[in-house]
């Protein structure tokens, strides 16, 4: 970058200490390039003119050229206005000012072309545009004829000062005039450009802010986000294969366990897809590389057997391993699930979480330290600093999502000298294209198949109206033998109202079924409380549940066929996912039933539609990407990697695959960036990653 760009602000043509000081604080302008990176957030196209005689108060902003006639003053005091007009062929349209009359009598000749950009409103019987943009037709020639005008992002102070979007123009203008390739060198080598079309950078910066035409604009843009999405994927991939070299892993081959337990304890067939999750990770924990490995797999996929299946490698070789979990009731239920096969083998499984009695978490952890637990399974009361483990090979992330990524780093400092593999699982299955971000440096398992048998949910959506229908409907499927959830929305563990409705709701539901036990389970319960509900749905000594989201990541309860949730358009589409996802999971048909009042914003009803047409977790996310920006899916905030300047990630999936595309061949010709040709482009690199939380080292 030349000395041009770090050039503070305060020195462009134009601004001036104050305004720069404006700049500063609210648009965070400091230097030349930060304007640069101020794109305009859309054009207003000006290519059209419009006939005056066509136009009326229903259109929105127009734009008409035609010769200005002589001004009037009008009005006395309040009512003074300074009143002109435009003529064309076609018509004439009274043009009203009611302040800056002697500014504008000033600055306007009566008599010349202009062109006149406003909205034409009703006043009485006739149409005028008050306060006009207006210029003359040969300024707007001399300005190069741009007729996509950029629109910028600016703030009420600025306004004040004049640098509305207007005022921002003038200055980008200025310095986009000013820059040449040596202030904006190409990153990009030419034969990179030359497969991919991507215009020059300089072209690309000037067309963003004063596209020539929308075909150029449209490269512009293509050219810009390509870049800002290969950095990234430069980053991950390189600090994938930094990974895969520097980080040894403990190696575990032995697979007798494993086939004991497949052999002589496994109660059903493992699907295609879990078969093939397994031998993927077991060569890398062949490998003698540390594994980083992303398990993705729909609700109800079976990635837990997956786990524990994983876990018997490491424990063959007298190593341990960790599953950890995002709450409680789903660390109980892993512990349940799995000590029954542990058990079968002989092996120690613990359960660690915050309700831990501090007397057995003592005993607990000093059999750990001797290695005479095998699994240890937890809440994130795992990652303390005193739980240590004899030698931990294999570290199990449930249900990712919920963990930030300084949470997970803890897991990996366990102080050994050999780092332990890790296998990450997320249920909420993840846009491709965040996929490859987020998760760019791991290695990516899916598991695309459900266990035979499961016949796919049916959902509904029926309004508030209906609910005795929908409480028949629950009678008769718990008189088949099967259970019921019934789901209230807790946006806020304080929310008193949501409390109250979720007690209203028990209430009517103990009501409405006389003699039918139901449980309830809510966040401000004991933990000892919300175990002994839990266990009691699990063994089906109660039919119904009555709950918050607290059952929404990973409980399983196969004879539970139907879900009821209530104020269903209060939740988010990967919410009402996995909600549904509790049910499905045994051979029966199972249902979901979304209630919703009969009053319903846009979103709120996308959102149900949307879950009422498809199953697929994949095509949710999306759906669920495009709704509510990247920005809002769990677990991305803090993850640093949505800072995009100018690609976004719910639009731009294919801009995104090209851009790995191309970084993969960038770094398999040259790893290090050494080549000249690279030179630029590394030297950016290395800018861009400056001052960067380390987030890719997300295991
Ligand atoms: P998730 O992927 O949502 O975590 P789970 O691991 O909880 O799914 O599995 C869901 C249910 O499916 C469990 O009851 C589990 O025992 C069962 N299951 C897993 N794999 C199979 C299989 N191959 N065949 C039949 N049932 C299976
Ligand atoms: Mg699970």
């Amino acid at each position: 970058m030349s000395d041009k760009l770090t050039t503070k602000i305060e020195f462009l043509k134009g601004v001036g200490p104050q305004k720069a000081e404006l700049l500063n604080k609210e648009l965070a302008l400091f230097i030349f390039e930060d304007l640069l990176h101020h794109f305009p957030f859309r054009y207003e196209d000006r290519s059209q003119f419009y006939r005056i005689a066509d136009l009326h108060d229903g259109l929105q902003l127009v734009q008409i050229k035609g010769k200005l006639q002589p001004f009037k003053q009008m009005g006395q005091k309040w009512s003074k206005r300074l009143i002109s007009a435009l003529k064309d062929d076609s018509g004439r349209i009274e043009l009203v000012w009611f302040k800056g009359a002697n500014w504008i009598k000033d600055k306007l000749v009566p008599g010349a072309e202009y062109v006149v950009f406003g909205k034409p409103t009703k006043f009485g019987s006739k149409l005028n545009i008050a306060h006009p943009e207006i210029e003359l037709l040969t300024q707007r020639k001399e300005n190069g004829g741009s007729q996509l005008v950029p629109v910028y992002p600016t703030t009420e102070k600025l306004r004040k000062k004049y640098l509305d979007s207007k005022g921002i123009i003038k200055l980008t203008h200025t310095l986009i005039h000013n820059l040449t390739e040596t202030d904006i060198t190409e990153t990009l080598p030419s034969e990179l450009r030359a497969n991919y079309k991507l215009i020059s950078r300089l072209e690309a910066y000037k067309n963003i802010h004063f596209p020539k035409d929308n075909k150029l604009l449209s490269y512009a843009l293509f050219r810009l986000k390509f870049e800002e999405l290969l950095y990234t994927q430069l980053r991950l991939l390189k600090l994938k294969s930094v990974r895969i070299e520097q980080y040894d892993g403990p190696i575990f081959k032995d697979t007798s366990l494993l086939t004991t337990f497949y052999n002589d304890h496994l109660p059903f067939e493992l699907t295609n897809a879990q078969k093939k999750v397994i031998k993927e990770v077991y060569r890398d924990l062949c490998s003698g590389k540390q594994m980083n490995r992303l398990l993705q797999g729909d609700v109800g996929s079976g990635k837990t057997i997956v786990a524990f299946i994983c876990m018997l490698l490491a424990i063959g070789h007298d190593a341990q391993a960790a599953l950890i979990a995002p709450t409680e009731i789903l660390a109980q239920q892993h512990y349940q699930g799995l000590k029954k096969f542990a058990d079968a083998l002989k092996l120690r499984v613990a359960l660690l979480t915050g309700s831990t009695k501090a007397k057995e978490r003592k005993l607990l952890l000093s059999y750990l330290r001797s290695g005479d637990i095998h699994i240890l399974i937890g809440t994130h009361a795992l990652l303390e600093e005193r739980v240590k483990f004899k030698n931990l090979g294999l570290a199990v992330i449930d249900e990712q999502h919920r963990f930030g990524v300084a949470q997970r780093a803890k897991l990996w400092n366990k102080d050994q000298k050999i780092l332990p593999h890790v296998l990450v699982m997320t249920a909420t299955p993840i846009p491709r294209t965040l996929a490859m971000t987020l998760y760019g440096d791991l290695d990516v398992s899916v598991l695309d198949e459900l266990p035979a048998g499961r016949k796919p949910i049916k959902t509904t959506h029926r309004f508030d109206s209906h609910r005795l229908k929908v409480f028949g409907f629950i009678s008769e499927q718990i008189k088949l033998g099967r259970q019921v959830y019934v789901v209230y929305p807790l946006i806020e563990e304080s929310d008193k109202m949501d409390y109250k409705d979720l007690m209203d709701g028990y209430e009517s539901i103990c009501r409405s079924f006389p003699g039918v036990p139901v449980s309830i389970l809510h966040g401000r319960m004991k933990s000892e409380d919300k175990d002994f509900e839990m266990q009691r749905f699990v063994k089906n000594e109660t039919k119904i549940m009555v709950a918050t989201t607290v059952i929404e990541v990973g409980v399983n309860v196969p004879n539970a066929t139907v879900m009821i949730i209530e104020n269903a358009e209060r939740f988010g589409l990967a919410q009402l996912h996995q909600l549904r996802g509790r049910v499905g999971r045994g051979a029966e048909q199972s249902y979901c039933i979304l209630m919703s009042g009969v009053k319903l914003s846009k979103d709120g009803r996308t959102r149900l539609e949307t879950l009422v047409r498809t199953n697929d977790g994949f095509e949710i996310a999306d759906a669920d990407l495009k709704l509510r920006g990247p920005g809002d899916i769990e677990g991305t905030q803090q993850s640093g990697l949505m800072d995009f300047k100018i690609a976004d990630l719910a639009k731009d999936g294919q801009i995104l695959s090209l851009a790995r595309e191309a970084a993969k061949a960038i770094l398999e010709e040259d790893e290090t960036l050494q080549l000249p040709k690279y030179r630029n482009l590394n030297l950016e690199l290395h800018k861009k990653s400056q001052g960067q939380v380390e987030w890719s080292r997300v295991s």
